[in-house]
């Protein structure tokens, strides 16, 4: 049988196991949890691990690397790796893992549920049975299995709060389906090399949405002596506004001056940013502003953390950013 480490960092799906404490010691937890599902013992050897207890809108970079070096612990003793955690930042800690740990040659499945394990109606003992399942295969990255479906964990977005199937993969398609058999749609290559764990991240960017109007004053409040990137969510296939006092080109321009990285996401969730398409593209691209192709949001903030993490020089920093490095983005 294959030994599978459970990681738990809370969420929703471990919550009320036990009604009077919401942390629970580890041992009491594994009780807790093959007591709820006994199957899972039938489907691998497992040890659980908790690393921390968080509601998953208060992880953060410090978590990343606290999964990241504990994983890279225990790698050798284990088959595959299960992290339990909410469904809020999964994706967002799907991507980070796959840019912190390279030449993957083992699974690590992230999962969660929409409602806690004691419901009745639960979604948590389905998911975690398909996510320790999957984690015997040799599926070498970071995949988040939902709903009976595993996707590619930086091609992964939350895009439902209260339906069981509450992840897509707009740009890529899932990496396998569970039903009565498990079907995966691709085989895995062992890499060449040992694991590689690299949980640097950099927070000293800024994600600006925007909006029919928005008015460009309120960016003159950013620090960018303490700012390295800037986000922006534009329209489309990466459109933004140009004309009279709207235009953001002096604030790109200004970035330009301050060494600050300007890059490019659009709030459509399907297909690839082209700044070559459209003026306001071209403008920015002229400007030194960098697309961010088909990532996901969640891809792309990760990265971009990652990236400057590195402290790599600026040229780099562009090409990594515009290369595919984790299966994170269509060439
Ligand atoms: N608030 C929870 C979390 O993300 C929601 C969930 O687990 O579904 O931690």
């Amino acid at each position: 049988m294959k030994n599978i480490l459970l990681i738990q960092t809370g969420g929703t799906i471990a919550m009320h196991l036990d009604h009077d404490q919401p942390e629970l010691d580890t041992n009491r937890f594994t009780e807790l949890l093959l007591g709820a599902i006994p199957e899972l013992s039938t489907i691998a050897d497992i040890e659980i691990d908790k690393v921390f207890f968080e509601d998953s809108s208060d992880i953060r970079q410090e978590h990343w690397k606290e999964l990241s070096l504990h994983i890279k612990k225990r790698y050798s003793e284990f088959d595959g790796f299960v992290i339990l955690h909410g469904t809020d930042t999964m994706a967002y800690t799907a991507s980070a893992l796959s840019f912190s740990l390279r030449n993957l040659g083992k699974p690590i499945i992230l999962t969660g549920s929409q409602v806690p394990m004691s419901n009745i109606r639960s979604d948590a003992r389905r998911n975690l049975v398909n996510a320790v399942e999957l984690a015997t295969h040799p599926i070498h990255e970071v995949a988040i299995c939902f709903n009976d479906h595993l996707y590619r964990g930086n091609r992964a977005t939350k895009m439902s709060i209260g339906d069981f199937d509450a992840f897509a993969s707009p740009n890529y398609p899932p990496l396998g389906e569970v039903g009565i058999d498990i079907e995966l749609s691709q085989t895995w290559k062992r890499p060449a090399h040992d694991l590689h764990a690299n949980p640097v991240f950099d927070d000293s960017l800024h994600v600006i949405k925007l909006y029919p109007g928005m008015n460009p004053v309120m960016l003159n409040y950013i620090d960018l002596n303490e700012t390295k990137a800037i986000i922006f969510e534009a329209f489309g296939s990466g459109n933004f506004p140009m004309k009279g006092d709207k235009s953001l080109i002096p604030f790109m321009e200004k970035c330009r001056k301050n060494g600050c990285h300007v890059i490019i996401t659009s709030q459509a969730a399907y297909d690839s940013v082209d700044l070559n398409q459209y003026t306001s593209g071209r403008a920015a691209k002229s400007l030194g502003a960098l697309s961010a192709g088909d990532m996901t949001m969640e891809s792309t903030i990760t990265k971009t953390m990652h990236l400057l993490g590195s402290k790599l020089a600026d040229d780099v920093f562009k090409s990594q950013f515009e290369q595919n490095i984790s299966g994170e983005r269509s060439q």
